[in-house]
């Protein structure tokens, strides 16, 4: 049993080191120490390792919080069998969040329901396990915020504050055709996170049909050429999944 003095004394040094997992955890792993006969080094390692691993654990379900993914898809349950153009080993890679390290790109094109923003999401969540900060939204939603930074002249400084986030995804590039100042505020983004910092991005359209998208094709192309000078571009092929269970039956009752 641990005297009353040092246990006020752990709960007081554990509030001063603002890592509360410990006040609770040291009783209990304190017992299992002393039936399992530790080390005092063990003892320790275990009740730092409790504050760590939940530590981390809040902070990884934090920033996938704060990520704003469209719903919590993993590369878990992304099936492989159904979408053979999807390389399992190329995006096991990807799930290790190394591209992000080297502010690498990846670019997901196919048509809809073939798995593109699921990737997308399934990439982004490792990624932010892996302690990276990660934005997630529609082109047509980074093109209002970057409007909205712009009529308040403040562009550059939320191009720089978004830069301290590793990884950007932005879904549905080509849903919507952009005017002018929307594509020279979208070439702006690509230009800021160039070699600083990564995009994942997902289009229905080849980057041919780009131009269309962007209303010129000089700014789709120095765009295009920015984007896959370093990136993996994934094309992924097939019916749609949506409609997967929705095929027409052989034969119909009515
Ligand atoms: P896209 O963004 O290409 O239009 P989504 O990624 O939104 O398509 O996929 C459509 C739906 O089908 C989503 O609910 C997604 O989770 C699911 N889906 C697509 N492909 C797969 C797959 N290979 N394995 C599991 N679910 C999939
Ligand atoms: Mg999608």
């Amino acid at each position: 049993m641990i005297g009353p003095e040092a246990a006020s004394q752990i709960e007081y040094f554990a509030r001063a080191l603002r890592a509360p997992r410990i006040s609770e955890a040291f009783r209990r792993l304190g017992d299992q120490a002393r039936d399992a006969g530790w080390s005092h080094e063990e003892y320790l390692a275990a009740v730092l390792s409790k504050e760590v691993s939940e530590r981390e654990a809040s902070g990884a379900a934090l920033r996938i919080k704060a990520a704003r993914f469209p719903g919590f898809k993993t590369l878990e349950d992304f099936n492989f069998e159904h979408q053979p153009s999807a390389d399992r080993n190329l995006i096991a890679h990807l799930g290790m969040s190394v591209f992000l390290t080297e502010a690498k790109n990846i670019v997901l094109l196919g048509p809809p329901g073939t798995g593109k923003t699921h990737l997308a999401v399934g990439i982004g969540i490792k990624a932010a396990k892996a302690g990276h900060r990660v934005l997630f939204d529609t082109a047509t939603g980074w093109v209002t915020r970057l409007q909205e930074a712009h009529s308040r002249g403040k562009l550059a400084a939320e191009l720089t504050r978004l830069r301290r986030y590793s990884l950007l995804i932005v879904d549905e590039v080509g849903y919507i055709p952009f005017d002018q100042d929307a594509a020279n505020l979208f070439f702006q983004l690509v230009s800021s996170r160039y070699e600083h910092a990564s995009l994942i991005m997902t289009s229905n359209l080849p980057f041919s049909r780009w131009g269309d998208v962007f209303g010129d094709l000089t700014i789709a192309s120095a765009m295009i050429d920015r984007i896959v000078h370093h990136a993996d571009v994934i094309s992924l092929k097939g019916n749609s999944y949506r409609l997967k269970n929705h095929e027409p039956a052989a034969t119909t009752a009515h």
